[in-house]
Formats: structure tokens, C-alpha cells, sequence
């Protein structure tokens, strides 16, 4: 018998895969967790019924997180990743060799253990002796944090349930304080297609907050509309003045010199969101 994946992504819509075998399920502290093998996408990471990461397409959005952001920075050393408790961004942090410590702060120990026994191509660098671990709130931890971090990248769940307090505006005036004067900060910000409003709404708020806010987007076959949308808030950096001769080549397939600059080229439907 054939047993398929389904993820709403509206109410109307969504995406269905074939799957393999399913390898976990359980109920943690905060969220329905399950680990699919798909025929299609491969091992699949799955939190309350919504695709978190694949094996097949993880790439995109990972390094997407991770470079526009570190290269545009001058001399990243201490970086910040929220939520990504699967290690996919900290495995693009940790290929810039000025980060001198990437802390990681998951709320949910459960996606890491579960990430780094059935996803190990995507958790891997967890471990990795610059980066350190903690299981725990980002919000509170961005609000106790002060002038720490050089780069901050926002890779949590939709806004429901835990994430939800990670797409408020107080919590990017919290991520202005946690950066450094000159500190640049990425939040992932879903889709055009069914989230435009969040979109604009993100975008105001940071828009208030930092001098030089853009958005950049990446296709990414299993998330919702399959174009995905990063918001950026930098206090002194500008990613469209980064000179491509001077993006250093990364171990990355998805990401490359010309696309940094590319990235940040959106359809007049997307741009007309975030004018
Ligand atoms: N790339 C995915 C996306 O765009 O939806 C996100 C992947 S990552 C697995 C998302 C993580 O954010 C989850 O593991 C979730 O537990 C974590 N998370 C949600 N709310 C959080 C919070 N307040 N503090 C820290 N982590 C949080």
C-alpha cells in the first residue's frame, strides 16, 4: 500500500510525498516531530506537519541563511543562529573561518538529537569546536544578550506556537541591542504567494529599527509556494555594495559569487511588498 506525506500549506493547498518509511514519530515539550524517508526529497525533518529540511534540498535554504549575511559583514567572529536546531545554517557558519564561536540556541533538545542521528549530512558540524550548543529560548536569549554578536541569523519555525514571539517587533529591536554597531541580522520570511502579509509586516517593523533593511529570496522546492523570502537588517553594511570579486569562494551549491548580488533581484510582485 502506497502511504504519502501530505503538508497543508493553506487551508486549500499542498504538497504530497511518497514516503519510504517513517523513522520517528513523537510528541516533544513543544511540537509534533517526525523524520520521514521519502522517495522523492530523501530523509525529510517534519514539526508539526510542515517540511522543516530534506536531505535533497536542504542546501538552498541552509547556505541562503548563512552567506549573504557573513560575507557582507567584513569580520564575522561571533555569530548567533536561532532555532536551526537540525545544523544545517551552523554548518554554512562554520565554513567562514573568521567566525570565531557560532552559538546556536534551539528550544527544543528533541530536533537535535533526532537531527543529528537521522539527518548526520545536515547535523554534523554540531559538535564542531566553535560551536556551541544551548537548548533554550532565543527570544530570551536575544533579550538578555547585549552588544555580542557580529551576525544573527533568525532560522525558527513559522510564527505559531514557540516561533511566534521570533516574528514581533520587539524582538528585532531585542536583535538590534544583541548586535554589535556594526551587526547585520537575517530572518527567514516564508512566501510571497500565501505570507505576503508577514512579509510586509516584518518588513516594516525592521525598517523602523535599522538603517539598511533588503530582501532576498531562493527557490526551495518543498517549502510552501517554493519561493522563500530572507529578510535582512544591517546596521552599517549594505549586501548590494559587496563587489562580487570580493565573495570568497565556499565550499557551497547553491550560493556563488554572482548569485549574492542576483539573490537580491525580486519580482515586481515581491518588490511591491516591501517598497
Ligand atoms: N528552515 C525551517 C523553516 O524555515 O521553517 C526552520 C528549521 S529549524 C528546524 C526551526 C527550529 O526553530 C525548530 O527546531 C524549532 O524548535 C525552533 N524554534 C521555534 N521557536 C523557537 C524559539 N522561540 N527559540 C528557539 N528555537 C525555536
Amino acid at each position: 500500500m502506497e502511504l504519502w506525506f501530505t503538508e497543508k500549506q493553506t487551508p486549500e493547498f499542498g504538497i504530497t510525498a511518497k514516503i519510504r518509511e517513517t523513522l520517528v514519530t513523537e510528541k516533544t515539550e513543544y511540537q509534533d516531530l517526525a523524520l520521514i524517508d521519502t522517495e522523492e526529497f530523501g530523509r525529510m525533518l517534519v514539526l508539526d506537519g510542515m517540511v522543516m529540511t530534506t536531505v535533497k534540498d536542504e542546501f538552498v535554504y541552509h547556505e541562503m541563511a548563512a552567506h549573504p549575511a557573513l560575507v557582507t559583514h567584513p569580520d564575522p567572529k561571533q555569530v548567533l543562529v536561532v532555532g536551526g536546531g537540525d545544523g544545517g545554517v551552523i554548518r554554512e557558519v562554520i565554513k567562514h573561518p573568521q567566525v570565531e564561536k557560532a552559538v546556536l540556541v534551539e528550544i527544543d533538545g528533541k530536533v537535535i538529537t533526532c537531527s543529528k542521528q537521522y539527518l548526520p549530512e545536515i547535523a554534523g558540524q554540531l559538535d564542531h569546536p566553535r560551536v556551541d550548543v544551548q537548548v533554550g529560548d532565543g527570544y530570551m536569549h536575544i533579550i538578555q544578550s547585549k552588544d555580542k554578536y557580529d551576525v544573527i541569523i533568525v532560522d525558527s519555525t513559522e510564527p505559531v506556537g514557540p516561533a511566534a514571539p521570533l516574528f514581533e517587533r520587539g524582538f528585532y529591536q531585542g536583535i538590534h541591542e544583541a548586535l554589535k554597531e556594526d551587526g547585520i541580522f537575517v530572518a527567514q520570511t516564508d512566501n510571497p504567494w500565501f505570507k505576503a502579509d508577514l512579509i510586509q509586516k516584518v518588513n516594516r517593523d525592521v525598517k523602523d529599527i535599522f538603517p539598511i533593511v533588503q530582501v532576498y529570496g531562493a527557490n526551495i522546492p518543498t517549502y510552501p509556494s517554493g519561493l522563500w523570502t530572507f529578510t535582512m537588517g544591517s546596521k552599517k553594511y549594505d549586501p548590494l555594495e559587496v563587489e562580487e570579486a570580493s565573495v570568497p569562494e565556499l565550499d557551497t551549491r547553491y550560493y556563488t559569487p554572482r548569485l549574492h548580488r542576483a539573490a537580491f533581484v525580486l519580482p515586481r510582485f515581491v518588490e511591491d511588498l516591501v517598497k
